[in-house]
C-alpha cells in the first residue's frame, strides 16, 4: 500500500509548514485553512481513522490530544479558545485516511457545525 499524504509529510517528501514535532506526533498548517489559524496534528503511526484505533493506541491518542492543546497554545490560541475536530468516514467529511485532529481558531466558531 502506498504512503498516505500525511506519511509523505512526516517523511518530508511533501513540504509543509511544520509547527511542532516529537517522536510520536507532527503538527503542520492546513494547506486550505478554514479559520485564521488552522493546524493539523497527526500521529506518526498510521491509524486510518479514529474508528480503527484500538486499545493499543490508548497512550498515543492521549498524547495526540494533550499535544493538540500544547500546539494550540504555541500558535496563540489559548486565550481566545479554539476548536478541535476529528472527521471520521464519508459522512464525517474525512478526506485523508490518516487520523488527524484539526486545531481551528482565530475567529468565533459557529455551532452546530456545517
Ligand atoms: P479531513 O477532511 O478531515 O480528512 O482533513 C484533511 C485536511 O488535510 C484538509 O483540511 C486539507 O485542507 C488538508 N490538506 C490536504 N493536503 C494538505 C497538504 N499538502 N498540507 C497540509 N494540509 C493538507
Amino acid at each position: 500500500m502506498g504512503k498516505t499524504l500525511f506519511e509523505k509529510i512526516i517523511a518530508r517528501e511533501i513540504p509543509a509548514a511544520i509547527v511542532y514535532e516529537d517522536d510520536s506526533v507532527l503538527a503542520f498548517r492546513d494547506i486550505n485553512p478554514q479559520a485564521p489559524v488552522h493546524v493539523l496534528i497527526v500521529p506518526k503511526k498510521l491509524i486510518p481513522r479514529i474508528a480503527e484505533a484500538t486499545a493499543a493506541d490508548q497512550n498515543l491518542l492521549g498524547q495526540l490530544l494533550l499535544k493538540a492543546a500544547e500546539v494550540a497554545d504555541k500558535v496563540g490560541l489559548k486565550k481566545g479558545g479554539y476548536r478541535l475536530v476529528i472527521n471520521n468516514g464519508t459522512d464525517g467529511g474525512e478526506t485523508v485516511p490518516h487520523l488527524h485532529v484539526h486545531i481551528l481558531g482565530g475567529r468565533h466558531m459557529a455551532w452546530p457545525p456545517g
